[in-house]
């Protein structure tokens, strides 16, 4: 059960802006992981607190969560769509160093300028699914390399035992802002600031792990919920998945494609299956019931006497179910009569016999093919 907001600060809910940061600061202060080096209860604490902050300091969530709560701030996307398991504790500490400045830019909206231009790469792969997997749906597991958070420097890029510090260029903001007066008017010329290149942020020792990125290229295992129905271009969005940003700064997206192998007996029509049965030509004059396969494995067919070639039997609904529908496809199957090419001495005198008891009944007939 997630704590309110209001209780995990201790404050009133009626408090104005300045007491909710006063009372951030104090709880930051004392449950920050510097200062209570490997207990987890403290970080959690610390988390639960900048969590907290982060909704309550902006206006629009903090009135989203007066009137919905907890569901109104995951719906409306606070945290990614994650919920708090995402939310990155280097993200938290930023949070927690900006209070070393003046009291008045506690919280500035310097972090603001660097999410925009430091946030991770997004990320597509391609994922390839047979037919079976379609038709069932699947949870995959998947390999994907990506910058994860260095676990050294928790994503802060700093070396242990040191804190980035506000680079007083641009002031922690990562942008400079000149502005030029003309007849015309009066322009803002904004730019990266090249001392801290844009991050606001200067490290003098950087962490020997990540160089002072904050990120590591990394392998790691993602499960997928591979939907039932999907077809070839169907992607997947996982919010948070791509890479990380550097030093802290917001991930990028994974995009999962799917793609559709090739099957040994089916062809894929849309939420339809095609495939051809060779039927020997006894089976095809005197009919049979015969075991095929199919998307969920072998089922009986009815052969009716007197097929033709080419003539389409349906299996109803041994096809795909509908992508976000409930409608399911068939299985055609195509027949085709197989004319037997090698006969012993006694099979061909009983087509002879066929041939001659059938007299004048069945003959070549010519028709005109139709385009
Ligand atoms: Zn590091
Ligand atoms: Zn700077």
């Amino acid at each position: 059960m997630k704590r309110d907001y209001y209780d995990v600060l201790g404050v009133d809910r009626n408090a104005d802006e300045s007491e909710i940061k006063r009372a951030y600061r104090k709880l930051a202060m004392k449950y920050h992981p510097d200062r209570n080096p490997g207990n987890n209860e403290a970080e959690i604490q610390f988390k639960e607190a900048a969590e907290a902050y982060s909704v309550l300091s902006n206006s629009q969530k903090r009135t989203q969560y007066n009137q919905f709560g907890h569901s109104g701030i995951e719906e409306a996307g606070g945290f990614g769509g994650f919920g708090f398991q995402d939310f990155d504790l280097s993200d938290a500490l930023r949070t927690f160093m900006d209070g070393f400045g003046s009291f008045e830019d506690f919280f500035g909206g310097g972090r603001r300028a660097r999410s925009r231009s430091r946030k991770g790469g997004d990320l597509r792969i391609s994922l390839p699914v047979d037919l079976e997997e379609i038709y069932s749906g699947v949870t995959k597991t998947i390999k994907v390399k990506r910058y994860e958070t260095c676990k050294e420097c928790i994503g802060l890029g700093a070396a242990s035992g040191h804190m980035p510090s506000r680079c007083i260029t641009c002031n922690g903001s990562g942008e400079l802002r000149q502005v030029t007066r003309s007849i015309l008017g009066q322009f803002v010329n904004v730019t990266e600031c090249p001392r801290c290149n844009g991050t606001g942020e200067i490290i003098s020792n950087p962490c020997r792990k990540c160089a002072g990125a904050g990120r590591i290229s990394k392998k790691v295992e993602i499960t997928i919920k591979v939907p039932a129905g999907v077809s070839t271009g169907n992607y997947m969005t996982l919010t948070g998945q791509g890479s990380k940003g550097e030093r802290g700064q917001p991930a990028g997206d994974l995009y999962v494609v799917f793609e559709e192998k090739e099957h040994k007996y089916f062809t894929r029509h849309g939420n339809d299956v095609l495939t051809e049965l060779e039927v020997p030509i006894y089976q095809a004059v005197l009919g049979d019931a015969v075991e095929i396969p199919t998307l969920t494995g072998k089922a009986k067919l009815t052969i009716p006497p007197g097929i033709q070639s080419g003539k389409i039997l349906r299996m109803r609904g041994k096809g795909f179910t509908q992508l976000r529908g409930s409608r399911r496809g068939d299985q055609f199957v195509r027949i085709q009569v197989k004319t037997p090419t090698s006969l012993n001495k006694k099979q061909k005198a009983l087509f002879e016999q066929l041939k001659a008891s059938n007299g004048r009944a069945e003959k070549i007939s010519v028709r005109k093919v139709k385009s």
